[in-house]
């Protein structure tokens, strides 16, 4: 086995026991061999090839790259961060996800920037829609 995929083994065996697989998605490593190059996956994006290897050159050489794993896990941290963020941002935006009216169970349809419920007069204040 190649000393990357032995790091890709390495770092899946550790996401593997991060415990994320009780929610409904679990990150992996993907590691692909094709005629045209290798190159590893993280989250659904390419975080390295063979062809372009994007990691950074060691101070005042230039042939030495950083280290593969701490490359690896630099980007895996980056994903990671920027899905946080993005769990942030929506966090604030109200939305009532069965579509049912909190007031009598009726069903709310989106009628421009509010929701209005089809039994009653409950309908969601404008700014609360974004
Ligand atoms: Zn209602």
């Amino acid at each position: 086995m190649s000393e990357v995929k032995q790091i890709v083994k390495e770092l899946n065996d550790k996401l593997f026991m991060s415990d994320s697989h009780e929610y409904d998605y679990f990150c992996y490593l993907e590691y692909t061999e094709t005629p045209i190059g290798d190159f590893i996956k993280y989250y659904g994006q390419v975080i390295w090839d063979s062809e372009n290897d994007y990691r950074e050159y060691a101070e005042d050489t230039d042939d030495q790259r950083e280290d593969m794993k701490g490359y690896l896990i630099k980007e895996i941290s980056k994903i990671a961060n920027v899905l946080q963020k993005s769990s942030d941002a929506v966090k604030e935006v109200k939305y009532y996800p069965l579509g049912v009216c909190p007031e009598c169970q009726g069903t709310l349809k989106e009628s421009g920037y509010t929701w209005q419920c089809d039994s009653c007069e409950f309908n969601t204040p404008e700014g609360d829609v974004e």
